[in-house]
């Protein structure tokens, strides 16, 4: 920790307790937020958010530290209402593209900008990076193909199921347990998972729709958690300080971002003797953190418990 910097305390949802920050690299704070699903325009809910990830950035910076702050944009994968593994179920994108006469793209752009607009009205800095999930389309193939090739992840038919009972502290963030989450699945729409309460990673492509894109498993796209696993880890490493996002998106997003990231770092740093250096993605930026030598003796075999270093809401 540097100790000429402020101390800066921050709640975080998955301890739920404010914590003292303490930046895997001294001096640098690594910020990623979950942006916005670009079908319409930001509603004030979305914008108090980003108005949060905002007043952090800004008062990371002014108390000294250096700031990588990444916001994503969503113009994929993320489904209208709950239905988030349906395979049947509706594309926000493309079900805004369909009625308003566009290609997928065309709404995507024009709703980025709009948002970015009003962003800008708020006086928003702008993040450092704003990837779009469908420039990450490989990255996130590559990394459901590492989750099935350990067993975290499986194939039906065409669209992959991360396993739950894989991950032991899954619900941690939510306060939910398992079963309780078993009982409250809808079974028809998710017959052909194992459990009700895995979630997909990647999905089969029906006829119909637009936005699809060949895989190891046939033509699909991504599911919308996973999006934001390839980004961060793309655009911060795999590992990063801090999580922010809408408190809606505390499950199921948040929660499943947990288990895929925490996951595929854990196979990672198992691999590589928790050295964290055998990465197949691209070095971000910044050069990732060495783990600590207490991270070191608590390598985890396969699949941690291990909490994320601070999480905000
Ligand atoms: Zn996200």
């Amino acid at each position: 920790m540097d100790d000429s910097l402020p101390q800066v305390r921050l709640y975080n949802s998955l301890t739920r307790r404010t914590e003292p920050l303490q930046p895997l690299q001294p001096g640098r704070v690594s910020v990623y937020t979950c942006g916005s699903t670009v079908y319409n325009y930001a509603h004030i809910g979305n914008l108090r958010t980003y108005l949060f990830g905002d007043l952090l950035h800004r008062t990371l910076e002014y108390t000294g530290y250096e700031v990588r702050y990444v916001k994503n944009i969503t113009d994929v994968g993320h489904m209208r209402g709950d239905d988030h593994d349906s395979l049947e179920g509706d594309d926000r994108i493309q079900l805004a593209a369909e009625t308003e006469g566009k290609t997928p793209s065309q709404i995507a752009d024009f709703y980025t900008d709009a948002w970015l607009e009003d962003e800008a009205l708020l006086n928003i800095l702008p993040a450092d990076v704003m990837p779009k999930a469908t420039d990450h389309i490989p990255e996130m193939i590559a990394l459901t193909e590492q989750l099935i090739g350990n067993g975290l992840a499986y194939d039906v038919d065409g669209t992959i199921y991360f396993d739950v009972s894989s991950f032991p502290s899954y619900g941690q963030l939510s306060g939910q347990k398992v079963d309780e989450m078993r009982a409250g699945h809808r079974v028809e729409v998710e017959s052909d998972k194992r459990d009700p309460a895995d979630f997909a990673l990647w999905k089969r492509a029906r006829e119909h729709r637009l936005m699809k894109w060949p895989s190891p498993w046939g033509d699909g796209f991504p599911g919308w958690h996973i999006e934001c696993s390839a980004m961060s880890i793309k655009h911060l490493g795999e590992r990063f300080d801090i999580h922010t996002g809408g408190i809606d998106l505390k499950f199921p997003h948040h929660e499943d971002e947990i288990a895929q990231s925490e996951a595929s770092w854990a196979i990672r740093s198992s691999a590589s003797g928790c050295t964290a250096n055998s990465s197949p993605w691209p070095t971000p930026r910044w050069p990732r953190a060495r783990a600590t030598s207490s991270e070191l003796a608590s390598c985890p075999p396969r699949v941690t418990s291990r909490s994320p270093s601070a999480t905000s809401r």
